[in-house]
This record gives C-alpha cells, structure tokens and sequence, in this order.
C-alpha cells in the first residue's frame, strides 16, 4: 500500500459512501492522510457483502463463505493498519484443488512459481501426458507474460491444454475468482490472477481462509480504528442526494452537509442511481454493468453420523446440474462450535437465481448428501426426506459480482472532479475480489490527494 503525501488532504472534508471493505479501505487511508472523514453506511453494521449478520435464529453468520489468498497484499496490510494480525483469523493453507476426499492437485505452501511447477509435474492422479501438458500451457502463458489477445473467453484460453487439467484446475480457479462460467469468462483477467497468485512473490497462491467472523477480519476493527482516529461514523445512513456545490465554491453535499471530495463506494447499482443527475454516462456504465450470483448453504451432517474427515476446502465436480463448486468445512476452520457443519458454494449461478428458491435448496441438499456418500461408500448417504442432513441456512446474492466478461466496459474511479468512485467493480486487472475492492478504496484517495495537491 502506497502512503499519501503528508498534508495533501489534510483538514480536507471527505466524504465516503459506503461502509463496505472498498470504502472502509478509502476512509482508512485518508484519516490516515490527516483528512477530516465522514463515512456514510446504509447498513446498520459495516462490511457490505463481506460481513457477518445475526439470523432470526440468534447465530451469527457470514454473508458468504470467502477464500482469500496470499497474493491480497493490500486486504492483509489494511487489516494489520488496522490492528488485526491476518495469522490469527486466516488459517493459511496451501492451494489445495483436491475432491472431497482429499485426491488432486496441492501446491506447495509458501511456494512459487518453480515450486507449482514441481506440483503440477507431481499430480499423482492424472496420466503424465496431462501432467506436461498442462506445465506447458502454463509456461506458454508465462512466456507471454500472461497477456492473451483482447476479446478472449476462457474457454478460448485453454484450448490445448489437456482436458483433465481444465477441469481441475484451470475450471475450479476461474468460476471461484471470476464467479463467472469459463464459457463467458474473460481470460486476459483470469491471466491477471494467474500472474499474481503463482508467479508473484513466495506464498502469493497460499489459501487463506477466514478462522474468525468475516465481520472481525476487517469491518468491525476498521470502524474501531477509524472512530479512535477521529472519523466520523454514520451508520443506518443511507444516502439519497449527492450533488455538486453550485455557488461558485468547489465541492459536494451529500444529504445536508458539505464536502472538500466524495468517495462513493457504494455497489454499482446505487453509484448509478446517486449519478443519474450529476454524471448521466458515468452511471449509465455503472448501471450496465451485468451481475453474477452466488449461492451459499449452510448444512449440518447428521448428529448420529461421525463427522466425515473432509478437507477444509474441496472442489466438487458434481454431477450435470448440480450446482456447487466447493465444499467447505466450517469445523475445519473455525473448531468445535461448527462441528458437523459445511458450507456449499455454487457461483456464476445466474440460471438458478431465475427459479423458485426451493429448487436450489434441493438441489443444494441432494449435493451435499452425494458428495457425503461419496466419501464413505460404505454408509449409504442419508435418504432425500430425512432428518438426516440439514440445510441451516440458504444465502442467494443475485447481484453478488459483476459477470467478468471479455470486453466490458467497467466505469473509472473519476466521476467528476472531486467526486471519486471505490468499489470491486471499478475499472481494473481484477476480478470482483476483496483485494479488488481494498485497492479501488486506495486509489479512490489517491486520486482525490493528486487533486487536492494540483488546485
Ligand atoms: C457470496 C459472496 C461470496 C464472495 N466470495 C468472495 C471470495 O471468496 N473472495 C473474494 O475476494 N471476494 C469474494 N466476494 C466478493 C467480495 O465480497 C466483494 O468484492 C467485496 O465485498 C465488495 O466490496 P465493496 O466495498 O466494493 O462493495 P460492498 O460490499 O457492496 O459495499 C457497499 C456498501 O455500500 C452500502 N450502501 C449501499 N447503498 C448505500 C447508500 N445509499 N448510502 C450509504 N451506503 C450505502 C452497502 O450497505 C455496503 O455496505 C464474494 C461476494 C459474495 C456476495
């Protein structure tokens, strides 16, 4: 993370819209710049789709299971800003893409790019035909420093690469960082991620996976942070009118009171609204941008059962039409209180979101019962119907990410002068990631600084 020049936006009013982890990002690093800050959160508690929130039921769960990894080097240096040791609440694991019973690729942890090389040559599970011919695809790609021609889809992308390692890796790793199906997927993006996770620093492709509430990874620290640091917090305050000063000063209103710059980091739907008026073709990208959801259940495996010895995190390549890609085991990874609980991920979902709600639970639950009998084949999977398995929880998000497709035209962070935009969908070389949204925050105050120091 670059500092902003000391006194550049000092005494400054700023602005932020949105309490989510872009916009936490831009608050932090401007009060840290000496800025006068004022965030503004619909929510009633911060961290947008990356949060915890407490259920009818009284238990506290995260808005979706979250992987990060090593290469999100400015999520982990905000969190540590912030007072947060990212090896407390990140279990920190190598890239595992192996089934529910352990079999398939594992990178080496800490590892880089000589290292991957040797896991994928030491893929025990597939012929050594596929195993070089993966390696050389990869290297190709490396070779062209992981540039591809404007245009291309991922399906396009992998076309020579063996079959097996497409579908067990390169498949897994784009519908989880892409959330979007490798038919549509843009692949000059999945190259971008490539480049960082295994040809970044050491390390760089480890999993890290959340130990602690998504809430106290980030959101509930910052806001702490940011109250000791003198920041203003106005949460349960959704914004409704943003507009431009007009008595010949510079600067914004939002709701009633005035400001130096704005940072609007609110998802890209409510950014357009906001605009509409001040910046009409700023939001009418905004407003285009295609969505992808993603599905997350909770499931208990049953009281009686034994807990299955399932990985912390498996891919499922289920059968045709089964909708989740990974498996995850929340005893696992956050200990004893989640025991015999997993969570299910389904992304680049866009087709179930359009059916009845009952139907992806179904389909969620007979997955979760196949991939248990799956593991043990010796005790037949418990029957559809029974007490058995329990979904606990279904969480749809129909707008949960931008669809990541070739030649989309993602809106810049300037809007207009003095009013910026922060946000995971912001033009950028990634994908709608955590890392995504923190970096858009910073650069969002950047921005606003180079400005500021200008006039
Ligand atoms: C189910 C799911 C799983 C995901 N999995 C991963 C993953 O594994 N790894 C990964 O890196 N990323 C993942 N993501 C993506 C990641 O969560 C997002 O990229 C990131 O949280 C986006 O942050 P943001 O600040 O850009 O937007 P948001 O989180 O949407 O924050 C926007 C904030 O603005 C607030 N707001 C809205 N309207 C107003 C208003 N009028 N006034 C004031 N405030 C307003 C909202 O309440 C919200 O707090 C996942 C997302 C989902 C939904």
């Amino acid at each position: 993370m670059c500092a902003v020049a000391e006194g550049a936006l000092g005494r400054r009013r700023i602005a932020i819209i949105g309490a989510g982890w872009s916009g936490l990002a831009a608050a932090v690093h401007a009060t840290a710049a000496g800025a006068d800050v004022t965030v503004y959160e619909a929510g009633r508690q911060p961290g947008g789709r990356a949060a915890s929130t407490t259920g009818p039921d009284g238990t506290e769960r995260d808005t979706g299971q979250h992987i990060l990894i090593g290469a999100y080097r400015a999520t982990l240096g905000l969190m540590s800003q912030v007072g947060v040791d990212p090896a407390q609440v990140l279990r920190r694991l190598p890239m595992a893409l192996v089934d529910p019973a352990g079999r398939g690729l594992t990178l080496h942890l800490g590892g880089g790019l000589l290292h991957h090389a040797a896991s994928l040559l030491g893929w025990s599970t597939l012929p050594w035909r596929a195993r070089l011919g993966g390696l050389l695809w990869l290297g190709r790609w490396q070779a062209a420093r992981f540039q591809c021609p404007p245009g291309w889809t991922v399906a396009r992308l992998v076309q020579g690469c063996p079959q097996a390692v497409v579908e067990q890796l390169i498949e897994p790793l784009c519908v989880a960082a892409l959330n979007t199906p490798m038919a549509e997927a843009d692949a000059q993006i999945l190259l971008n991620v490539f480049r960082s996770a295994l040809a970044g620093p050491r390390g760089s492709a480890d999993l890290l996976l959340p130990a602690a509430a998504l809430s106290d990874l980030l959101p509930r620290p910052a806001c702490a942070w940011l109250s000791l640091h003198g920041a203003q917090l106005r949460m349960g305050t959704p914004v409704r009118h943003l507009a431009p000063i007009t008595d010949g000063r510079d600067g914004w209103i939002v709701e009633t009171e005035t400001f130096d710059q704005v940072i609007l980091a609110t998802p890209a739907r409510v950014a357009a609204r906001l605009t509409a008026d001040c910046a009409p073709q700023w939001a009418a990208l905004a407003h285009r941008l295609p969505q992808q959801a993603i599905a997350t259940a909770w499931l208990r495996v049953p009281t009686t059962a034994a807990e299955p010895d399932l990985p912390a995190m498996s891919c499922l390549k289920g059968a045709l039409g089964e909708p989740a890609q990974f498996a995850f085991s929340l005893a696992k990874l956050h200990g004893h209180g989640q025991q015999g609980v997993h969570t299910l991920v389904a992304s680049g979902v866009a087709h179930w979101a359009t059916q009845p709600r009952e139907a992806l639970a179904g389909a969620l639950q007979a997955q979760f019962r196949r991939m248990l009998g799956a593991v043990n084949p010796t005790t037949p999977p418990p029957s559809a119907g029974s007490v058995a398995t329990q979904l606990l929880h279904l969480h749809l998000d129909r707008q949960a990410t931008f669809a990541c497709l070739p030649g989309l035209d993602r809106p810049p962070a300037r809007i207009r002068p003095g009013l910026w935009a922060a946000g995971d969908y912001i033009a950028g070389p990634y994908p709608a990631t955590l890392e995504g949204a923190v970096l858009s925050g910073q650069q969002a105050v950047e921005a606003a600084n180079a400005a500021t120091s200008r006039s």
